[in-house]
């Protein structure tokens, strides 16, 4: 480690990727040679609890590299929780997280690099196109669509983690307490400069998704119900619509009664009016209750108010 240099570090999450670990280093080490003269690199792989060779894999990379740094999580807790114990561990002036099946290819990192240079802290891939199924790219699609309606901060479409932060934003980020984690959530309300830059995704080279159905919903959840209280606005709107109806109705009901006795309406469309009535009521109070807990949600998220990104006082040094 040369002293006064600045720190680049990588952060890979690896949920059984032993297929990959080889060529991924292979085409990092070569990518980041015009980096290695500027900066000190760091690796950091967090493996989060693979159950094939991964861990000895990468241990055998780090006996060959010191700049390799391994980290086994003690099970596995997930893709956003391993890149965020990635990013708590990585000290460095830059952190750039990819994913380890070669899907973000390491020489766009260099694009990444050459934009923060310039000055922006976050610097996030966003997909020109992308090399997956039909079914990933439909579902992927129709969540953003839904996230950017519901979402009350812009989350940029077609991103996935692959992005560099400079070091104020991890540390803000580190600030986020919250553990159910949607990470480029979370990037995108700090703040800060924030540019993409475009890439083409390939697919993944070796193994299998460690993204099943069941993982896709909870990160989908993740990224709706972190950001957004629609869902339970909801339950008023319903609710209000079904009481405001059924008040007409019954108004209704009662005024033809009284100007015409005749028209005899059988006693069950009161009852029915009355049911809906009452049901409506109801809806609108659980939305009450959905507000206040609404605010309770976002007072236990517990995320910082506000982020500086200039903070100057006292004598100045110059
Ligand atoms: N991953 C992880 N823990 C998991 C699932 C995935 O750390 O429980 C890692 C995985 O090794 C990869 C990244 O997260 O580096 C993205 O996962 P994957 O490629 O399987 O997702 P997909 O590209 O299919 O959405
Ligand atoms: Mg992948």
């Amino acid at each position: 480690m040369t002293e006064g240099r600045r720190r680049i570090a990588y952060v890979f999450p690896i949920y059984n990727e032993e297929g990959n670990i080889p060529l991924l280093y292979q085409r990092l080490v070569a990518a980041t040679a015009p980096l290695a003269d500027r900066y000190d690199l760091e690796f950091v792989f967090v493996d989060d609890g693979s159950r094939d060779g991964s861990l000895a894999l990468l241990r055998g990379l780090r006996a060959q590299d010191d700049r390799v740094s391994v980290y086994a999580l003690a099970r596995n807790y997930g893709h956003q929780v391993a890149v965020t114990a990635g990013l708590d561990v990585a000290d460095a002036d830059a952190v750039i997280v990819m994913d380890s099946d070669l899907q973000d290819p390491p020489e766009v990192s260099l694009e990444l690099v050459a934009r923060w240079e310039d000055g922006v802290d976050v610097a996030y891939a966003q997909r020109r196109t992308r090399d997956d199924g039909l079914f990933k790219r439909a579902t992927a699609h129709g969540f953003y669509w839904l996230l950017s309606r519901l979402s009350s901060v812009e989350i940029p479409r077609d991103t996935g983690d692959f992005r560099l932060m400079d070091r104020r934003v991890v540390e803000e980020l580190r600030r986020h307490p919250e553990r159910n984690r949607f990470i480029r959530g979370l990037v995108a309300s700090i703040g800060f400069r924030q540019e993409a830059v475009l890439f083409d995704r390939d697919a993944r080279h070796a193994g299998e998704t460690g993204y099943p159905l069941r993982k896709m919903l909870k990160l989908a959840g993740d990224g709706i119900f972190g950001f957004s209280t629609a869902p339970l606005k909801l339950i008023s709107r319903v609710g209000g619509t079904m009481a405001v109806l059924a008040l007409l109705w019954t108004i209704y009901l009662v005024v033809a009664r009284l100007v015409n006795p005749e028209s005899v309406i059988e006693g069950w469309t009161y009852l029915a009016a009355g049911m809906f009535l009452l049901g409506g009521i109801q809806m609108l109070m659980l939305g009450v209750l959905g507000s206040y807990l609404g605010r309770i949600y976002v007072e236990v998220q517990g995320r910082p108010l506000y982020a500086f990104s200039v903070a100057e006082r006292g004598p100045r040094a110059d």
